[in-house]
């Protein structure tokens, strides 16, 4: 596990947080929330009843009850840690059991599509905030979490154009005490960047890993013996949760299609460059290609160790956000 959860307890903790999905994001929620007491209680819900008795052997709630209709009573900031598609489900059947002013959240991988769903079903009474913390391993489950997932990190707010500006002050301090950099946009314009940075490359990994163990030539042995190209990355990034990314695509299905069609085109004008011949223009594109991961590396999003910074003594260990 790594060091020392980023982040301070600055923020005025709140009296009851209650996380519904408690694996990878749910789990890390809890961690940094006790380590830097962003909440006097944390109560905890899960469909799965084993995780459930995962976070209580890891003690990392308060109290962890067996529906989420009970988890939420009395809890005055709701995150919702569950895969997008079944965010809808849970915000219905918790709506009539939240306390007055609750602050309600969701760490979703998409934004348009919960808000449209969750938004409808919340009484008035609440404050519907979603929010996407830019963050996350190919793990799942309560026991791949850690405190400092978030650790200068993004989390994006995507509050409604009518969201009380108290309560998306209030999360984006929790946000910022659980050590994470926050900026706010709308749900649309999140989703057609997160489409670009994180969805098509996923589908790009899914893709190119389906197609190299279909190739009857390179057997599912090469694929594995090999591996220590540029394949071992995409391999890691297609080994993430089926269930997420399932619902990130069905759920992003016009930014998603609108920036294939992007890659589509700039993957044919490659291609002709290649038959063409065309070094030069491939030596531009890698140049500038080199100078976007050089900027991502000055703002701290990433390792300039090489080879992302695995240990020569542990082949699975580094940075795997
Ligand atoms: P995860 O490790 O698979 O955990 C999700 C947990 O929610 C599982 O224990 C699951 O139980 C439970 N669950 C599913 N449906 C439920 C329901 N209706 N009521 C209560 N619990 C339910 O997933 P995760 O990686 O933490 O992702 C959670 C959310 O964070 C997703 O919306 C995802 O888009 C977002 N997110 C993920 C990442 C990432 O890198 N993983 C990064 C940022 C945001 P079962 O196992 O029984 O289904």
């Amino acid at each position: 596990m790594p060091d020392t959860p980023g982040g301070t307890s600055a923020a005025a903790p709140f009296e009851r947080l209650c996380l519904i999905g408690l694996g990878l994001i749910g789990s890390s929620l809890a961690r940094i929330a006790r380590h830097n007491g962003l909440a006097q209680t944390i109560v905890a819900s899960d469909a799965d009843a084993d995780v459930r008795r995962r976070v209580a052997e890891l003690g990392l709630a308060d109290k962890v009850v067996e529906t989420s209709e009970l988890a939420v009573r009395e809890a005055d900031l709701v995150i919702l840690c569950v895969p997008v598609g079944a965010i809808g489900d849970v915000a219905r059947a918790i709506a009539p059991h939240l306390r007055a002013g609750a602050i309600v959240s969701d760490v979703g991988s998409v934004k348009s599509a919960v808000l449209a769903d969750v938004a409808p079903c919340l009484p008035p009474s609440v404050h519907f905030i979603p929010a996407h913390p830019v963050a996350g391993t190919e793990q799942s489950g309560p026991d791949a979490g850690f405190a400092t997932l978030f650790r200068n990190r993004w989390c994006i707010l995507t509050p409604p154009p009518d969201a009380d500006q108290e309560a998306v002050a209030r999360l984006a301090a929790f946000w910022t005490a659980a050590g994470a950099n926050v900026e706010i946009m709308t749900a649309a314009h999140h989703d057609l960047v997160l489409a670009i940075t994180s969805h098509v490359p996923h589908l790009i990994a899914y893709n190119i890993v389906g197609t190299a163990a279909d190739l009857e030539e390179v057997t599912q042995s090469e694929v594995i013996k090999f591996s220590a190209g540029g394949f071992r990355d995409f391999t890691r990034i297609a080994a993430s949760d089926p269930t997420m990314w399932r619902d990130v695509f069905l759920n992003n299905k016009d930014a998603v299609l609108e920036m294939l069609g992007r890659f589509n085109e700039d993957l044919t004008a490659l291609q002709r460059m290649i038959r063409r011949g065309d070094g030069e223009g491939l030596f531009e594109l890698f140049t500038h290609t080199r100078a976007i991961r050089r900027g991502i590396i000055e703002q701290g999003q990433e390792t300039d160790a090489p080879d992302f910074g695995r240990r020569k003594d542990d082949p699975a260990g580094g940075d795997k956000t």
